[in-house]
C-alpha cells in the first residue's frame, strides 16, 4: 500500500521536478518510484520497499550504498573543509586523489585536471587536444573523429562528437561537425561481416579518415570496449589496440573516455588495460567516487601539458575551470573508493562473479524476442527484436525495452533499458545470489512483455 505521504511526494515531484531524458507527460501519468534510502546493492522507497540496484544508479555506484568506509570518509572530510576552490589555492584531497590516479591508471597519464561530470571530462579532454595542436603550431589541426553510435555526454562538445540520433539531431544545428568512422557494431555489422569472418574490417573506413585526413585532426575519441549509451556494444579483440596504432601512425591523439567503463566495469579496473592501450587522454567520472558524488577527472600526458606552459601574458594556459573543481569532499569519497578497491581487492574478485554472470545470460539466447546478449565484465545488453531472424526491431511506441524493465519492478529489481536494449549493471559489489535474482527478473519480464499474444 501507499502511504499518504509517498502520494503527496509523488504529487509535488510531478508539479515541480523535470526529469532528464525523460518525457514528463508519461511521467505524470505514470506511477512513480520514489526513492528515500539505499543500503548495501539495494534502494529502498518511501514506504520501505527494497529493490536491487540493477543498474548501479545509472552506472556509478561501485561498492554498494551506505558503504561505510565511504561515508565515514566524507563525514571526516566535512569535519575539515567541505570547499575550497583550485583557481589559486590547493587543496588536500584533490592533490592525495591526483597522486593515487595517477599510479593506476595506464602509464604515462601524469597530469590530472579535475571537473565535476562525465560530460565536462569530456569537453576538457577536446579543449586540450585542440589547444594542444594550436600551441604547437599546427592551426589546421581543428577537428575530431568519432564513432557512429558514440554517446560522450550532453553538453555541446561533447554532443557534437556524440552520434545517438534521438539525443541529439535536434540540437545539431548547433553542433560542430566531427569526422564519423563506423564503431563495431557487430549484431549489426557496418560492413557487413560475420563474427566467424571478421577482420576489424570497419577499420577501413576509419583509416581512410586518418590517411586523407589527419592534417585537420587534433584527435579521436572513443568509448574503449564498451559503447554504453548506445546499447552496451562491446568491440570485438583487437579493434582497441588497432585504433590507437593508427592514431599514433597518424600523428593524431587518442582520447579514452572511460567515464562509464572506468573502475572495474569491464573486470580490469580501466578498459583501456584490456587491449594494453595508453591512451593521451583519459576521461574519468561516473564510479570515481564509488557512486557518491559529482566528480570527474580528465588525466593526459607531460608531452600535452608542456605545450601548455609559457609567459602569462603569452596566455597559453588552459582557460577552463568549473566552480566546484576538486571539491574536497568528493576527492575524500574518492580515495575512500580507491582504498576499497585495494583492500577488499575489488578487481580480483570479480572474476567468479562475471563468470556466473556469462553463465546465467545465456539462457535469454532461448528466448523468442532477444535478439543478442552483449557482455563485458559486469555489464550487459540484452537487444529485443520483434524478429530475431531479420533483426528488425519493435516499433518505438511499443515501448517493450521500458515495459519489461517497468514489470521487472513487481520482483523487487531497478533495470533501465536503452531503447529496446535491457541493460544489467549492477554495482560490483553485488553478490550472487542478488545477481541471481536481478537476471531471473530480467529474464521473466522480457518473456512475459516480448511473448504476450
Ligand atoms: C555518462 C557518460 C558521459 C557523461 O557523463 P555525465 O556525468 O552524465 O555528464 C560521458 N561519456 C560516457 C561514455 C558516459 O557513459
Amino acid at each position: 500500500m501507499k502511504s499518504d505521504r509517498t502520494k503527496k511526494l509523488q504529487k509535488l515531484d510531478k508539479a515541480l521536478v523535470w526529469h532528464p531524458f525523460t518525457q514528463m507527460k508519461e511521467w505524470a501519468a505514470g506511477d512513480t518510484l520514489i526513492i528515500e534510502k539505499g543500503q548495501g546493492n539495494y534502494l529502498i522507497d518511501t514506504d520501505g520497499r527494497r529493490y536491487l540496484d540493477g543498474v548501479a544508479s545509472l552506472w556509478v555506484n561501485v561498492h554498494g550504498h551506505r558503504k561505510k568506509e565511504i561515508d565515514k570518509a566524507i563525514v571526516s572530510q566535512l569535519g575539515k573543509l567541505a570547499h575550497s576552490t583550485l583557481l589559486g589555492l590547493g587543496n588536500t584531497p584533490s592533490i592525495e586523489l591526483a597522486e593515487r590516479l595517477v599510479k593506476i591508471v595506464p602509464k604515462g597519464l601524469n597530469r590530472v585536471f579535475f571537473s565535476d561530470n562525465g560530460s565536462t571530462a569530456v569537453e576538457i579532454a577536446l579543449k586540450m587536444a585542440f589547444q594542444y595542436w594550436e600551441q604547437k603550431g599546427f592551426e589546421g589541426k581543428r577537428k575530431f573523429v568519432a564513432f557512429t553510435g558514440a554517446y560522450h555526454g550532453d553538453t555541446f562538445g561533447s554532443m557534437s562528437v556524440g552520434e545517438i540520433d534521438i539525443f541529439v539531431k535536434k540540437y545539431r544545428p548547433l553542433l560542430f561537425s566531427a569526422f564519423r568512422a563506423p564503431y563495431p557494431y557487430c549484431y549489426r555489422c557496418p560492413v557487413g561481416k560475420d563474427r566467424s569472418d571478421c577482420k576489424t574490417e570497419c577499420l577501413k573506413a576509419f583509416e581512410d579518415i586518418l590517411k586523407k585526413h589527419s592534417g585537420e585532426i587534433a584527435a579521436c575519441i572513443i568509448e574503449p570496449m564498451l559503447q554504453g549509451a548506445a546499447g552496451m556494444i562491446v568491440s570485438p579483440p583487437g579493434f582497441l589496440k588497432k585504433v590507437r596504432s593508427l592514431t599514433k601512425k597518424y600523428g593524431v591523439l587518442l582520447i579514452a573516455d572511460e567515464v562509464a567503463t572506468g573502475f572495474g566495469r569491464t573486470g580490469k579496473m580501466f578498459a583501456c588495460e584490456v587491449e594494453g592501450v595508453v591512451p593521451d587522454f583519459l576521461c574519468l567520472a561516473k564510479g570515481i567516487t564509488g557512486g557518491y558524488m559529482p566528480l570527474a577527472a580528465t588525466l593526459t600526458t607531460d608531452k600535452v601539458y608542456r605545450a601548455f606552459l609559457g609567459k602569462y601574458e603569452e596566455y597559453r594556459s588552459f582557460f577552463h575551470g568549473h566552480t566546484y573543481t576538486g571539491n574536497p569532499l568528493g576527492c575524500a569519497a574518492a580515495l575512500a573508493n580507491l582504498d576499497i578497491f585495494e583492500n577488499e581487492r575489488v578487481i580480483e574478485g570479480l572474476e567468479p562473479k562475471v563468470e556466473l554472470f556469462k553463465k546465467l545470460l545465456q539462457r535469454f539466447e532461448g528466448l523468442a524476442h532477444v535478439g543478442e546478449v552483449r557482455q563485458i565484465g559486469l555489464v550487459a545488453g540484452i537487444e529485443l527484436v520483434k524478429d530475431k531472424k531479420t533483426k528488425e526491431p519493435f516499433p518505438a511506441k511499443s515501448r517493450v525495452g521500458y515495459r519489461a524493465c517497468l514489470r521487472m519492478r513487481d520482483s523487487g529489481v531497478i533495470l533501465r533499458p536503452l531503447g529496446d536494449v535491457v541493460v544489467i549493471m549492477p554495482p560490483l559489489s553485488i553478490k550472487e545470489s542478488e545477481l541471481k535474482k536481478i537476471v531471473e527478473a530480467a529474464y521473466k519480464g522480457i518473456k512475459e512483455i516480448t511473448e504476450k499474444p
